[in-house]
């Protein structure tokens, strides 16, 4: 298993990891097979989707703001409700074909790591089979 050290700068953020994750499975030297890549958070999740426009992104995150309001008179005590909902409601993990020795993404895909309660220091868990 390989481990990826995010710090997220904001409280809701989507930081590109692709880069990362391409540097490892180069690494790991795996030709075919896939690549698990694990959030173990209860307030950030990881998602699949366009990185080439800045702002489907932000469109993302505007609108599960507006889905998930903050402070809207949830029961869990810590104040960051919000910020489980929008982790589940996202996932907690993405699985990627590796052919050829390249992970297998779309030309618009890239593949974000969501906080949802930032800034924090984040670890993403990554199993190559
Ligand atoms: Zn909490």
């Amino acid at each position: 298993m390989r481990e990826i050290t995010i710090s997220s700068s904001r409280r809701v953020e989507f930081i590109d990891i692709t880069s990362k994750v391409r540097k490892i499975v180069e690494e790991e030297g795996v030709r075919e097979g896939i690549c698990l890549i694990y959030c173990p958070h209860t307030t950030a999740g990881l998602t699949i989707n366009e990185n080439a426009d800045p702002d489907v992104v932000e469109d993302i995150k505007s609108t599960l703001g507006k889905l998930i309001p903050s402070g809207a008179g949830y029961s869990h005590i810590e104040g960051n409700a919000d910020a489980h909902i929008k982790s589940s409601i996202i996932g907690n993990s993405v699985e990627l074909i590796i052919s050829n020795g390249n992970l297998m993404l779309g030309t618009w895909q890239g593949i974000f790591f969501c906080e949802f309660d930032g800034p924090r220091t984040r670890r993403v868990w990554i199993k190559i089979k």
